[in-house]
């Protein structure tokens, strides 16, 4: 683990989690451009195991999910990957992870949390809100086509970001592997092959 340059107060780490189901290069971008804004000192992907906005479809297994975040993540010394969402029961609430990773990384780390605008909306209907924002600071990363309407978000522990026009996402990922069209260069070579290695997302799992 990096410790924080001399100097400069606490270490800064962010905290990027997702279905990453799969991982593409609009989570790699926002992580990078995240990192270099806020001077990071280290990102740390976090995979849901079952990500409760998600209950009604089908997602893959946690360990694809797992394996992917690491092979798309393990070229990059600031950015890891940690499990511990994938490895806690039940569904995946953003406060427990919060909690986990501020416990693991102790009082002197500030965390960031890493997420699309889309979903940085939804935000007040997530469980134990008021607590989220005291354990760390909010990035949302503006996405094309998503917009903030009336965030009523609180001032000073949200901040937006604006990230080169990525219009990758995983569901469209997924539809294209599923069409036989190619995923070349939205997701890391790595990603390709694993995908085709171990027949994610074909039709016939739908
Ligand atoms: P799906 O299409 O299945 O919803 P997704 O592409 O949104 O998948 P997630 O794993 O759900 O991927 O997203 C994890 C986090 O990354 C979320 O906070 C999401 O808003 C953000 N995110 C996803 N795609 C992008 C992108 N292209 N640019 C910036 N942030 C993104
Ligand atoms: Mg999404």
């Amino acid at each position: 683990m990096m410790n924080a340059p001399i100097g400069r107060g606490k270490r800064r780490l962010g905290v990027m989690g997702g279905t990453f189901d799969p991982i593409h290069h609009g989570h790699l971008v926002a992580a990078s451009e995240v990192a270099h804004h806020f001077e990071l000192d280290e990102v740390v992907f976090v995979p849901t195991g079952r990500p409760w906005q998600k209950a009604d479809q089908a997602v893959s297994a946690p360990e694809d999910r797992y394996l992917m975040t690491v092979i798309a993540t393990a070229s990059n010394p600031r950015f890891s990957v940690s499990r511990v969402d994938i490895d806690r029961p039940g569904p995946t609430f953003t406060i427990d992870t919060l909690r986990d990773i501020a416990d693991i990384h102790g009082p002197d780390t500030e965390l960031y949390f890493i997420t699309g605008a889309d979903a940085l909306s939804q935000i007040l209907s997530w469980r134990d809100v008021d607590e989220l924002f005291t354990i760390a600071h909010f990035v949302g990363a503006t996405r094309p086509g998503h917009h903030l309407h009336d965030p009523g978000l609180p001032a000073g522990r949200v901040s937006l970001l604006e990230i080169p026009a990525l219009a990758i996402s995983s569901s469209e990922c997924r539809e294209r592997v599923a069409a036989g069209e190619p995923i070349w260069y939205l997701v890391p070579d790595g990603i390709v092959q694993y995908i085709g290695k171990r027949g994610l997302y074909q039709r016939a799992e739908d």
